[in-house]
């Protein structure tokens, strides 16, 4: 299908509100206060008299001076910060199972891990994503430090792959260089649903290729990551051509919007006077009806990014994938020219508000950090709003097919044997599990089915006596006393044949 046919339909709906947040109360510690421990009369008097306190009659407390009024103890519980998270134990299998499922379909395609710094060179954001965005200007949580040397934290992902790109020499390797990145981002916006100041992503890039096949790939990873955990997307993909083009486009679109009179239109044209196009992205609902009929970047690219455009087209028609052309994708960063595409978790106004992702080209970037010309192109993708939808949806990580052995024992003296066991199987490669810290039989088999365990070991007192430990089928029950010093081949003949 051509990109023509494909044009996206100008959708009519208009962007929710963004829902306000009621403010989170601190959950009451309910703690009573610990009554005062009892102490003699005669210790509190030895230990008055040595402060020289004075002391009331038939009190036990001793009286504060007069000159010390108590004041009232109000002990306010520090809490995180506004907008950033922790990541708790009950959450981690999400976070595991989005990181294997990223990493494992992105190593495939031949992409090897990169870590960056937090923090950066204030400089490097300015230069890169550009002084005048929002993400720029308001967002950025940009500070001093103790020499004085401007940092921020980084807002995004991509401008620090590229300046370790280029002050690594990566420009010398053999290109494209490929890389995915996994960790904590951080901007200043008002926290909501789905939106935190500090929040984590999944950046993939290719450096040094200028080839459509690299952005249809990018694409058909962030789209086949979410497939993978069960999210259906839409692909929303545009072109933003060249910087001649949108410059082009930009005076056109002026004119466009001066033929609407509206107090909204003077205001957007004021606020997004230093690059118009950023208008595309406006939530106002009066905006963008306005912008339904405005002229379309598209048909202002020049011959080259249009004939990349229809190739990155022909590769995501090739690869069936559900695309949807939508004039409105700009991507709100300096850097990004030709294709520009978001993932939205359906397809409406509504859920772009909350898009699952992003990403696109960025050809001029390496150059304007200090490299040489080089052609890139890649996407993030948002974890917490990931997980967020596989905890919606229901949605439950897979459970680890590896038969496991649990290590369950009974009584204090088993403790010490079940420990020096556990970590001779460990050692001899048997995939136990267990935890020694609990004590029941009956919540021990409970975990061990949990965790999806095959088989459990016992270590009981009379088997502690005797030498020996149970080993229990944990699926039909049966359980069979083992001599201890058989124990791991006894193990292994029942886990090959699990
Ligand atoms: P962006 O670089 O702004 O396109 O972000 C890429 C993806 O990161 C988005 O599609 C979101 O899924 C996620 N994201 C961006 N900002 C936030 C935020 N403040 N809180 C949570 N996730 C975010």
């Amino acid at each position: 299908m051509s990109a023509q046919k494909k044009r996206a339909s100008r959708t009519s709906s208009r962007a929710k509100p963004k829902a306000r947040v009621k403010k989170k109360q601190a959950p009451k510690t309910a703690r009573k206060k610990k009554a005062a421990p009892k102490r003699s009369v005669k210790k509190v008097a030895k230990k008055s008299v040595k402060k020289s306190l004075p002391l009331a009659k038939n009190r036990v407390t001793p009286k504060e001076p007069e000159f010390e009024p108590r004041k009232k103890s109000k002990k306010k519980n520090i809490a995180s910060v506004r907008g950033m998270r922790d990541i708790l134990m009950r959450d981690q299998r999400y976070w595991q199972w989005f990181l294997n499922v990223a990493k494992g379909i992105t190593e495939q395609y031949g992409y090897s891990e990169i870590e960056t710094p937090i923090v950066e060179d204030a400089q490097l954001f300015k230069r890169s994503i550009g002084d005048t965005t929002d993400l720029v200007q308001k967002e950025m949580y940009e500070f001093d430090d103790q020499s004085g040397d401007r940092i921020a934290l980084r807002p995004e992902g991509t401008a620090g792959i590229v300046r370790a790109y280029v002050e690594h020499g990566m420009l010398n390797m053999p290109q494209p260089v490929k890389v995915y990145l996994a960790g904590p981002m951080f901007r200043y916006e008002r926290p909501q649903s789905g939106r935190f100041r500090q929040f984590h992503q999944f950046n993939v890039e290719v450096l040094g290729s200028e080839s459509p096949v690299m952005d249809a790939e990018t694409i058909l990873i962030a789209h086949t990551i979410l497939k993978e955990l069960g999210i259906e997307t839409s692909i929303q993909v545009n072109s933003v051509g060249s910087p001649e083009a949108r410059a082009e486009y930009n005076k056109v679109l002026k004119t466009y919007l001066k033929t609407h009179k509206s107090a909204a239109v003077k205001e957007a044209l004021e606020r997004y006077s230093k690059n118009l196009l950023r208008i595309l992205d406006s939530k106002d609902p009066e905006i963008q009806s306005i912008l339904e009929e405005a002229p379309q970047l598209i048909d202002y690219l020049d011959d080259d990014c249009r004939a990349h455009f229809v190739s990155v087209l022909e590769h995501l028609d090739e690869l069936d994938l559900p695309y949807t052309l939508n004039p409105r994708i700009v991507r709100g960063l300096d850097y990004y020219n030709r294709t520009a595409f978001e993932l939205w978790h359906g397809d409406t106004e509504e859920t772009r508000q909350s898009a699952l992702g992003g990403g696109g080209r960025y050809d001029g970037l390496v150059e304007k950090l200090g490299g040489r010309e080089t052609p890139a192109c890649g996407f993030a993708l948002g974890i917490e709003r990931i997980i967020a939808i596989l905890r919606q949806e229901k949605t439950s990580p897979p459970k680890s097919d590896e038969p496991l052995v649990y290590l369950a024992q009974i009584g204090d003296n088993s403790k010490k044997r079940a420990l020096k066991l556990f970590e001779q199987l460990r050692s001899q490669g048997i995939p136990i599990i267990g935890n020694l810290a609990k004590d029941g039989l009956r919540q021990q088999l409970e975990i061990a089915n949990k965790k999806g365990a095959k088989f459990a070991v016992i270590v009981g007192q009379k088997e502690m006596i005797d030498g020996t430990v149970l080993i229990r089928d944990m699926e039909s029950g049966i359980q069979e006393t083992v001599v201890l010093e058989n124990i791991e081949k006894e193990l292994e003949k029942r886990l090959k044949k699990a």
